[in-house]
């Protein structure tokens, strides 16, 4: 198994390679030269095994035999112990045939969590193989910092550099990451805004000469391992539910669309999947897309479902290169064209899309609606991600025969802002992080300079 680049100009890779690596030299996105293929006996007989084990299974042919098989199943046995429930992702049956996959019981109560927990330990794997350290940076305004500091704090040969806007992020959210104390953890707060920091690490990795050639590695939804581990849970549920004897439906809350894009490739690869809805906030590029062909950049917008605002959706790029027949000059052309005006799609490709995807947006007032309407119909408080899937799920629901497995994509303590907004009284830490807002916190301020940073993690790694 190769890795190739959506856009078609760069080398092919290995898996070890793909996953140190990040973004394609010719700026595109890696994808599997292949797609594996798994039969409907393979899926069958996963039915009832544990979900490390379904995860063995699934990531297995993607690994290509680059780490032993003993090997890469302690490091997906040990990930996933890290979840505080023993399904891992449980199902949640919200109606006669409207299930919620529960994602949010890993350290950092996301599903962020689902795919560091396992990178992390891929990368320390790799390094220590070769002998190397590596440097992470990341830029965050909440969910990937916490989870990818979680995901690294254990790993002995990677030192995390997280950026995060001074004052800008919410209490629980600042101290996931800064109450983990590690060695190799390093919380930077930028006195600037989340673009600022987010510039700054760009910034890094276009010229990382600061670092006297230590790996500089990204974690960011770019990276093809995460999608890798993402693929797992919409078989696990897939199978729970019936498949391959049944097909499924999934609704997704989707920002960067690295969680669907793992979906779509669970469906390429075998299970059967009825359709995606994609769930959007007002930050709609998807939704414009699917539904007007409207491939075009708007404006941000802050809202209450703060790890959904994005303007560009980086893994569309993947779907694409699949809609388009991996043609990657025409990717590469449509995606040029889209950085400097609006765009649309060729006609072929987006009725393609359209034969397995609906969309539909959700805006913040819908969002709290959305929360007390679920409570009151299934007694469950929904984050405000989930809430835009759930509102999506019922209104694209489709075949009503056809399990809708909506995806819930935080515990609704993270964002108790909008819990309180819709009139509840706030809802409780999980005991393990009860203690939250007492733990010990460790961060450095620096202004929003680079030079200021670069400085700091040339100095401080390990
Ligand atoms: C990151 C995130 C999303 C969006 O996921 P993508 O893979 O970027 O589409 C949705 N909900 C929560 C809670 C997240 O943290």
């Amino acid at each position: 198994m190769r890795y190739i680049s959506t856009r078609g100009r760069s080398p092919a890779l290995s898996f070890e390679d793909v996953v140190l690596t990040g973004l394609a030299s010719d700026g595109g996105l890696y994808v599997p030269e292949t797609v594996p293929q798994f039969s409907r006996e393979a899926l069958a007989e996963m039915a009832g095994l544990s979900y490390a084990e379904i995860a063995f299974r699934v990531m297995k042919p993607f690994v290509n035999g680059e780490i032993d098989d003993e090997t890469f199943r302690r490091l997906v046995t040990e990930a996933y112990a890290t979840f505080s429930h023993d399904a891992v992702v449980p199902l949640n049956q919200l109606d006669a045939n409207h299930f919620l996959l529960e994602l949010f019981h890993g350290p950092t109560l996301a599903f962020k969590d689902v795919a560091l927990q396992l990178l992390g330990r891929i990368l320390d794997h790799f390094l220590k193989k070769r002998g190397e350290r590596a440097v992470i940076m990341g830029a965050t305004s909440g969910d990937t910092g916490s989870a990818a500091i979680e995901g690294c704090r254990h790993c002995d040969n990677l030192d995390i550099f997280i950026l995060h806007p001074h004052n800008r992020v919410s209490e629980v959210q600042r101290r996931q990451m800064t109450s983990v104390l590690a060695d190799n953890v390093f919380n930077i707060a930028i006195e600037g805004n989340f673009d600022d920091a987010q510039a700054m690490v760009k910034a890094s990795f276009a010229d990382q000469g600061f670092l006297d050639g230590t790996r500089l590695v990204a974690v960011n939804s770019i990276n093809w391992a995460r999608i890798m581990a993402q693929i797992v849970y919409y078989v696990a549920a897939g199978v729970a539910l019936g498949a391959p004897h049944r097909k499924v439906s999934f609704c997704v809350p989707s920002a960067n669309f690295g969680n669907v894009f793992a979906g779509f490739m669970a469906y390429r690869m075998g299970l059967p999947v009825e359709r995606f809805v994609i769930a959007t906030n007002a930050n709609d590029i998807l939704h414009r897309t699917l539904a007007d062909n409207d491939f075009s950049k708007k404006e941000l917008v802050a809202t209450l479902a703060p790890s959904m605002d994005i303007v560009v959706s980086s893994n569309f790029e993947r779907l694409l290169f699949e809609a388009y027949d991996r043609d990657g000059a025409a990717v590469a052309e449509l995606l040029e064209r889209f950085q400097a005006e609006p765009a649309a799609l060729a006609e072929a490709p987006l009725s393609r899309l359209r034969e397995r995807f609906a969309s539909h947006s959700v805006d913040d007032a819908t969002i709290l609606e959305v929360i007390r309407e679920a409570h009151h119909r299934t007694q469950e408080i929904l984050d405000p991600h989930t809430a835009t899937g759930y509102r999506a799920a019922e209104r694209e629901r489709g075949d009503e025969s056809v399990p809708m497995i909506t995806l819930a994509t935080a515990h609704p303590a993270k964002f108790a802002e909008a819990v309180v907004k819709a009139g509840f009284p706030g809802v409780p830490l999980p005991p393990h992080m009860d203690d939250l807002l007492e733990r010990e916190e460790r961060y450095t301020v620096l202004p929003a300079e680079l030079s200021a940073v670069q400085q700091f993690v040339a100095e401080n790694r390990r």
